[in-house]
């Protein structure tokens, strides 16, 4: 069975990655979405935040199940096309829940045979977030503990363009 799992990833973050890894530890394909959003402004582009993820990816046990693409228009439509029927989110914490509750039910409308899987943050990233680790690099702060290694250097370097 598949799985897809949507979000901006401007950039990934090691929570991202640890709900990527939990996903593809229950399903046999995960399709990581990095859905287009005109009315959001991202600090990378599309091509960049795939690149990202896939140079996290590279060289973990569970790579292989997993498969990072670009979507627009509505993910319900994007999942029944893959012909998937799960889509994950992930939940940080009490703010996260309105919104996403208000997604998965408008999801739940459009598409009933689609279900949206919630997965529940480790505690050790329950207050992680992109914009966090943008904050602290903008600011001169060390992201090491937020995200991978592999990207670190993409992602300062994109940063100190806005400095
Ligand atoms: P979106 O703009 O769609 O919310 P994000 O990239 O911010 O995109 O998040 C994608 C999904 O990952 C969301 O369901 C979000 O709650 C979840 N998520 C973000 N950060 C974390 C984290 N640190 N731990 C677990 N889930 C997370």
């Amino acid at each position: 069975m598949k799985a897809c799992y949507p979000g901006t990833f401007d950039p990934v973050t090691k929570g991202h990655l640890d709900i990527i890894e939990r996903a593809a530890g229950l399903y046999d394909e995960v399709i990581v979405l990095i859905m287009r959003n005109p009315r959001k402004k991202c600090t990378f582009t599309e091509d960049e935040r795939k690149a990202l993820i896939e140079a996290c990816l590279a060289g973990q046990p569970y790579a292989d199940k997993v498969r990072v693409d670009i979507g627009s228009g509505l993910t319900v439509e994007y999942v029944k096309k893959i012909g998937a029927k799960t889509i994950i989110r992930g939940i940080r914490a009490v703010s996260d829940y309105e919104y996403e509750l208000q997604q998965a039910t408008a999801n739940q409308i459009l598409a009933p045979e689609i279900e949206t899987l919630f997965m529940i943050a480790k505690p050790m990233y329950s207050f992680l977030s992109s914009s966090v680790v943008k904050e602290i690099a903008l600011n001169g702060g060390e992201i090491a503990p937020y995200i991978p290694t592999e990207i670190i250097e993409q992602v300062k370097e994109k940063l100190s363009q806005y400095e």
